[in-house]
């Protein structure tokens, strides 16, 4: 209509990506029918109410440092998924269908994040081979069938996702020890996809738990990019796989995806919310998280990965250039075999020569103003293989946003140059 209205709602919008808002936003200013798109005003900046210090991430999804910001186009249908009640079987029913279907797989679920799929996936293996209700899980698993097969490389962190529904873990290390471990009670085997080390490889796992007709899940929550890795364990035939949906997917951070084989995935719905009495209840994903998932698979399978890392290399190479006069300095860059794998700069030095160590920077740069935070691996030996040590300074390119490259650039350099002030 009037020039002016299209203006403001261009400005608001200009200024909710600019800002990257997370989340529900106020619909501030709905001008129309409920049918239009409404404008969404920035509201209180909350961060700033509650004292909680915004940060510039140069090191990745890491989930302590809220992992990824959502696309524009992402944050808009969060905020539009916020203005309606609707039925939350209905959400869940009909945003797997569409995932599914996108993903090139039988069945899938939006669940709380992957450890959240993790757990869903356990129970509807326990349901499939026991035959039980969700409401058994996990009081009466102990005496059924309930042993998860898992080689010992793979044993991690997310074990307790697993744990929960009342399983039994049994450890194997050759392929010897695998195949006489299937018995009776076996109800599933869980892969860790981005284990370093453990003797079977990812297709012969698959293979021999389908010779004894064990469904297997594979723990793929950090491992997109590539995006076809959404598409490529579901058809090799693992029967679930998971992913993170707030990681490198750039969906909301409290949700993820379950893929797989629609018996199993319809069993993983039985036992998660709104179902009372099942194990999935505390895992609850709200409708504009549902939403947002969705809509950032959209947005995903419109990327492409060739294009986004030329873009992650650009600044790479603006932090690189900042440093390369830095005496005893050797920028490399390292792409990881399968999690997070993105270009990483890593800068090693000699600290003794240039007066501060890689801990030392890191801790400098987040007492600064803006904070950045670097990778994690910064400072230590062992992660990302021997490619770091305790004199190299990691730093991840993805998750950072317009024109902080710079500002890392600037920074990296200032505490290296001038390690004392
Ligand atoms: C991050 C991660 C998870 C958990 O993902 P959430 O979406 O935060 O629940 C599980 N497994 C692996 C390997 C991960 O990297």
């Amino acid at each position: 209509m009037n020039q002016s209205r299209v203006t403001r709602r261009n400005f608001l919008r200009w200024s909710q990506s600019a800002l990257g808002l997370l989340g529900v936003l106020p619909a501030i200013g709905i001008e129309t029918a409920a049918a239009t798109v409404p404008s969404i005003a920035a509201g209180d900046d909350y961060y700033a109410k509650l004292g909680v210090e915004k940060i510039i991430n140069a090191a990745g999804t890491y989930t302590y440092l809220t992992a990824a910001l959502m696309p524009p186009q992402v944050q808009r249908a969060v905020a539009q998924a916020a203005l309606h009640p609707v039925r939350l079987k209905d959400l869940q029913r009909a945003s797997g269908e569409y995932i599914a279907k996108k993903l090139r797989c039988e069945g899938a679920v939006v669940t709380s994040g992957a450890s959240a799929a993790l757990t869903l996936a356990t129970a509807a293996c326990i349901q499939a081979a026991n035959g039980l209700e969700p409401n058994q899980i996990p009081e009466d698993v102990a005496g059924l069938k309930h042993e998860v097969i898992v080689q010992k490389a793979h044993r991690y962190e997310y074990d307790h996702a697993m744990l929960i529904c009342g399983v039994r873990i049994v450890e194997v290390v050759t392929l010897e020890d695998y195949k006489r471990a299937f018995g009776p009670k076996t109800v599933m085997t869980n892969f860790f996809n981005s284990a370093e080390g453990g003797e079977i490889d990812r297709q012969t796992w698959l293979d021999i738990a389908h010779q004894h007709g064990v469904p297997c899940h594979i723990d793929a929550a950090a491992d997109m990019p590539p995006i076809e890795n959404l598409w490529k364990y579901t058809g090799m035939g693992y029967d679930l796989v998971c992913f993170s949906g707030g990681k490198g997917i750039r969906g909301p951070q409290n949700a993820g995806l379950l893929l797989g084989k629609k018996q199993l995935t319809d069993l993983a719905v039985a036992n998660n919310n709104p179902n009372s009495d099942a194990v999935g209840r505390g895992m609850k994903v709200a409708k504009e998280q549902i939403v947002g998932m969705v809509a950032a698979i959209d947005w995903l399978l419109e990327q492409s990965d060739e294009a986004n890392e030329a873009e992650y290399m650009r600044r790479v190479d603006i932090i690189k250039a900042q440093v390369k006069d830095v005496p005893t300095m050797k920028a490399t860059v390292h792409v990881p075999e399968i999690a997070n794998r993105v270009p990483h700069l890593m800068l090693t030095y000699d600290p003794v020569v240039v007066g501060v160590s890689p801990k030392q920077v890191m801790e400098r740069l987040k007492q600064q103003r803006p904070s950045i935070e670097l990778n994690p691996a910064t400072g230590t030996s062992g992660r990302f293989g021997s490619l770091s040590t305790e004199n190299t300074i990691v730093i991840g390119t993805w998750m950072l946003q317009p024109g902080e490259a710079e500002i890392v650039a600037r920074q990296v350099r200032a505490a290296l140059l001038h390690p004392k002030l």
